[in-house]
């Protein structure tokens, strides 16, 4: 009798740790990270330029092996900006580039046949600084993919005739906010200011990391790969060593945007009109009507506040 109980501990415990071994190694979930607004979003401190801080950058995701980084391109940014120029340079010869509109136009404001044309504006540029023709991928500007589903269909049927993959986002903390807030800190160089801009960050990174995880699990009922949001700017370098340590913290696995959109969860489509939704997991609750999790929100008065 008690061999048959030590036997079945025995047993039980092995299930046990092969259980835990096994969601251990499945709890890897991938994600891709993007940078859009190139060839910089935002301002910067006085004396810093654009080619230094994409200098900064590329050197981070080299060192810390990052898999090939979507950077998306407004190519109006370089009408007479040679500083601006010099970095999408740099860019495009460490990393691939795709389409973020020409003057990042915003669909909700205009017509698809504008927005096509601002799509085709951005391609020159696009030709010249991409190494292979790898760039077909399209990055909506402010995520805004249509306010009636007429004008979505118009615009998907167009990029697919066009050979364009949509670069969709799952994760998004609006980092693009501590952009300006850091390069006015960093002007008037207030150091506790600037410490407060990196908690206030990291905090609410790892909020919508979070939060991401638990949408995709309310959506299609499990995990999904992620597509990660980020804007390249003035606090990109000084902030990306520890977003990137969080990253790898929570049990992400970093993965190029090829790899996470091949997951089937970017192949649906909400099909509705929508009213500046947010990312395609937002778009979906809201298509779904389902309820949001009890989440952090970002300090957007703070943030706005800062350094004024
Ligand atoms: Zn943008």
């Amino acid at each position: 009798m008690q061999n048959l109980l030590r036997f079945i501990c025995w047993k039980s415990c092995v299930l046990v740790v092969f259980t835990l071994g096994l969601s251990g190694m499945c709890s890897a979930q991938k994600l891709a990270i993007t940078m859009d607004d190139l060839p910089l979003n935002g301002m910067l401190p006085p004396g810093v330029t654009r080619a230094e801080t994409t200098k900064n950058v590329l050197a981070i995701l080299k060192e810390r092996h990052v898999p090939p980084v979507y950077g998306f391109v407004n190519a109006k940014k370089l009408e007479g900006n040679a500083d601006g120029a010099e970095a999408l340079r740099l860019w495009a010869a460490a990393e691939p580039v795709g389409n973020h509109a020409y003057s990042h136009m915003d669909l909700e404001l205009n017509p698809p046949e504008a927005f096509q044309r601002d799509i085709e504006e951005n391609e020159p540029a696009l030709e010249l600084l991409a190494a292979t023709d790898n760039w077909h991928w399209l990055r909506y500007p402010y995520l805004h993919e249509g306010d009636t589903v007429e004008k979505r269909r118009a615009v998907r049927a167009y990029l697919k005739t066009r050979g364009y993959r949509i670069a969709q986002v799952s994760l998004d903390w609006e980092d693009y906010l501590w952009n300006g807030a850091y390069a006015r800190c960093a002007a008037k160089n207030d150091a506790t200011s600037i410490a407060w801009l990196r908690s206030s960050y990291l905090n609410a990174a790892s909020a919508f990391l979070d939060l991401g995880r638990q949408q995709a699990k309310l959506i299609y009922g499990h995990d999904i790969n992620h597509v990660l949001l980020l804007h390249l700017g003035a606090f990109s370098s000084t902030i990306l060593p520890e977003a990137l340590d969080l990253i790898k913290k929570k049990g992400f696995k970093l993965v190029t945007l090829e790899e996470a959109q091949s997951d089937a969860a970017y192949e649906g489509d909400p099909d509705v009109g929508l009213h500046d939704a947010g990312t395609l997991l937002d778009q979906w609750m809201q298509v779904k009507q389902i309820k949001y999790p009890e989440h952090a929100e970002k300090p957007y008065k703070e943030i706005a506040a800062i350094c004024q």
